[in-house]
């Protein structure tokens, strides 16, 4: 709580200080607006990491790359989360709590925190779970080979922690004309301003 409070103390100076030097309006208004947005962030970004209270491990600020044995994340994540992440497993189509969310938002790793799809990108897929055309940034995701199953595939999987997050196929719609098809129990949506 101590980053609110000083969010709170620098824009009430800001503020305070555009009012005595007779700052024109649209000044005034933006420097409000930033001063929202960025608390805001910071709220969420708290809630987050509570949530997450024993999972030292998640941050959705730093990037580095994770190195955790299994055997540590079956101690730290929640039965159904362990079992697609770390062993591939696949929820039942239709099952999952994002495949029909339309909201505006970002959807993070469930593991670790990392960004991975913005709500823009994703689009109304009928093959029942939540389906993407292009992941956040290049390295929000990375990729493998996967022929389990008696199929070729191609694997994704969270460029921070390498959990299994789903797979890809050439058959999105544009602009990039591939569907990431991912497991409802390894995102983490945030809704924008809230
Ligand atoms: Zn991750």
């Amino acid at each position: 709580m101590a980053g609110t409070k000083t969010v709170l103390t620098v824009g009430s100076f800001i503020i305070v200080t555009s009012i005595l030097f007779d700052m024109n309006k649209l000044n005034l208004f933006a420097t409000i607006c930033c001063c929202v947005f960025f608390f805001n962030c910071k709220s969420q970004n708290n809630k987050a990491m509570a949530d997450h209270k024993d999972n030292p491990y998640y941050s959705r600020t730093d990037t580095a790359h994770l190195h955790v044995s299994d055997a540590e994340w079956k101690k730290i994540l929640p039965k159904d989360v362990y079992n697609i992440a770390r062993e591939k497993g696949t929820e039942w189509a239709f099952s999952g709590k994002y495949y029909k969310t339309d909201e505006r938002g970002t959807y993070y790793c469930a593991v670790c925190g990392n960004h991975l799809f913005k709500s823009d990108a994703k689009f109304a897929s009928s093959c029942g779970w939540p389906s993407f055309y292009e992941a956040m940034t290049p390295t929000s995701v990375r990729y493998e080979d996967d022929n389990s199953v008696g199929m070729r595939r191609t694997e994704v999987l969270c460029g921070r922690c390498d959990s299994h997050l789903g797979h890809i196929f050439d058959d999105g719609p544009p602009p990039t004309g591939m569907r990431f098809c991912m497991n409802s129990a390894v995102l983490e949506f945030e809704p924008d301003g809230k």
